[in-house]
């Protein structure tokens, strides 16, 4: 469960106390609460009534669960819910930020504020999942144009000849970008490569581009770390 703070006891209210009660959770049992920032607890139910709980909490303690050096994942827009799955995925997969990305050939030009918020609370609600301590920050789509330089940086293209994990030393926080359906334009690569972005292959296949980022991701998380 994630509250604000982490103080005890601590009274819950609204849906966090429907989540209890979902849980079939009693007076007496524990569970994990976090507050988002990297700290956490075990948490006691004291009382439980329909609408309101009252909790008492252990030791706060930081929780490694996140990558040694936050990885950001640059991701260009895509059409209807796939974007969702995507954060719901990177979450899992640990990423520590979500970069929307326009790109050239990117499905749609842009996404509306009411979709930011959903995609925002499925990241919430993926930390919640995977017991990560820290929500991943699902940042408003910017132009390509607009990605920093990196030091650690890779752009998942198809054909190319280097591999992520021939690179990957976690000297320096990771990016990922990772391109539209219509995939990223030459001259997109070429940017891409002067903000320090090293293209690398997923494989000789294609991959649709829900597919390509959990592919990323995925291949860190399979290093353990
Ligand atoms: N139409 C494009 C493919 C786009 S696939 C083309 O034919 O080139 C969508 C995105 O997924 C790509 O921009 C890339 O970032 C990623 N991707 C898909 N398959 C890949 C592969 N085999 N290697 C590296 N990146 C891949």
């Amino acid at each position: 469960m994630r509250v604000e703070q982490l103080e005890s006891p601590l009274s819950v209210q609204g849906k966090e106390v429907r989540h209890l009660h979902v849980l079939r959770l009693k007076p007496g049992d524990t569970l994990a609460v976090f507050d988002g920032q990297g700290l956490e607890a075990e948490a006691r139910i004291v009382e439980l009534a329909e609408f309101s709980a009252t909790l008492e909490l252990g030791e706060a303690r930081e929780v490694a669960r996140e990558h040694p050096q936050a990885v950001t994942l640059a991701v260009a827009l895509l059409k209807g819910d796939k974007l969702s799955d995507v954060v719901r995925q990177a979450t899992e997969l640990g990423a520590a930020r979500i970069q929307l990305l326009q790109t050239r050939y990117a499905d749609v030009p842009d996404i509306g504020d009411n979709k930011l918020s959903r995609l925002r609370r499925v990241a919430e609600e993926a930390a919640k999942q995977s017991r990560r301590a820290v929500v991943p920050e699902v940042l408003a789509p910017v132009p390509l144009a607009r990605l920093p330089e990196v030091s650690c940086g890779f752009v998942a293209h198809p054909g190319s000849g280097e591999r992520l994990l021939d690179h990957l030393d976690w000297s320096a926080e990771v990016w990922l970008a990772s391109g539209p359906e219509g995939g990223f334009s030459e001259a997109e690569i070429e940017l891409l490569r002067s903000r320090g972005y090293r293209a690398i292959t997923l494989g000789p296949r294609i991959l649709r581009a829900e597919t390509a980022p959990v592919a990323l991701l995925g291949a860190i998380a399979a290093t353990g770390v």
